[in-house]
């Protein structure tokens, strides 16, 4: 059975829930490989999702510069390992990579998969959300970037056999070095592209996201902001979603004060599920939903909080 090489997303050694979702498709695919790029002790949750080996690469080059060097060390294992399959999340970094790691062993690219078969089928929403693509790669290995949430990760054990890895990298991919970074400031909630819940406001919050917050806190979800809200200066940039903000695909997407704009929905059509709050019940919105409530938030949204940590106990 061929590799599939899975690359590894984590925090000083704390493994992503994208990455788990990785190594559960790339079990359909063949025998799931990591790449890990750090030092000290693999995370065992690696081989607990199946992983087989872990390529385990530990070289300052991979954090003092940007992501030139881990796109050749990649390169490398996959010329010599000539894999299935080459998976990574479709962050901005992951899709950088894979632009790169495809260049480089001439092989086809598909970005913001939602789906992958066991054949390799990809399906992709395009043109803010209007089609479904299916495609395959048809030269060399499948380089395939997965949108956060698109597979539930299963655990199932792999023998985790970890092989250091050594690549000379280049001097040309040493070309931008990181000078400086910052943890980003804690907000307690989870990250709004890999949150399994979105909760959204926009220009029907009249700048007030509190009840957005305290709805989303009540559910462990991400808060998000329409482009409207962000650019009111209600909410950060960073939190703005769609065609010019953040791509999210949650499993269930919570739209309040929102009118369902095409700019906006390019960036959360493809969540599972869609509930939209507003007071207007001709907002475009409504026309995507699963479940539409027409009302003010600032009504609807406390009484819903109340009743969820009522549930909860
Ligand atoms: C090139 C380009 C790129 C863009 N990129 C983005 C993008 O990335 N993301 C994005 O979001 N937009 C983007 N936009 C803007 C987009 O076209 C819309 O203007 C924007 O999405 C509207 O935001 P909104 O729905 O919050 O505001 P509005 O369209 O003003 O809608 C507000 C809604 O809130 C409802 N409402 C009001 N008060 C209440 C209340 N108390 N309770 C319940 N409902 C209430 C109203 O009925 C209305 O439907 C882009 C536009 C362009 C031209």
């Amino acid at each position: 059975m061929s590799e599939v090489l899975v690359v590894v997303d984590h925090v000083d050694g704390a493994v992503t829930k994208p990455t788990l979702e990785l190594l559960t498709i790339a079990k359909r695919l063949g025998e799931p490989s990591a790449i890990y790029f750090g030092g000290g002790a693999v995370p065992s949750v690696l081989a607990e999702h199946g992983a087989e080996k872990i390529y385990q690469l530990d070289d300052a080059a991979y954090t003092d510069f940007l992501v030139a060097p881990k796109a050749e060390a990649i390169a490398k294992i996959a010329g010599d390992s000539s894999p299935a399959a080459v998976l990574l999340s479709s962050s901005a970094e992951g899709k950088e990579i894979a632009a790169r790691v495809a260049l480089k062993i001439e092989s086809g690219l598909i970005t913001d998969a939602v789906d992958v078969t066991a054949d390799g089928v990809t399906t992709q929403s395009v043109f803010a959300g209007n089609f479904t693509v299916q495609s395959k790669v048809t030269k060399g290995a499948s380089v395939i970037t997965v949108k956060p949430n698109s597979a539930n990760p299963e655990a199932s054990a792999g023998a985790g056999a970890v092989e250091a890895v050594s690549v000379d990298i280049s001097d040309a991919a040493k070309g931008a070095k990181i000078t400086d970074s910052q943890p980003k400031a804690e907000s307690g909630r989870p990250e709004l592209t890999e949150a399994a819940i979105v909760v959204a406001g926009g220009r029907g919050t009249g700048g007030d996201f509190s009840e957005v917050e305290a709805f989303a806190d009540s559910l462990g979800a991400a808060v998000g902001a329409s482009r409207a809200a962000v650019d009111s200066g209600w909410y950060p940039h960073s939190f703005q979603i769609g065609q010019t903000g953040k791509t999210v695909s949650p499993q269930l997407y919570v739209a309040n004060g929102i009118s369902g704009a095409i700019q906006h929905r390019a960036g959360m059509q493809t969540s599972k599920t869609i509930i939209a709050v507003n007071k207007d019940d001709e907002a475009p919105i409504f026309e995507l939903v699963d479940f539409g409530v027409v009302g003010d938030l600032k009504t609807v949204l406390p009484q819903a909080t109340d009743e969820i940590k009522k549930r909860k106990g």
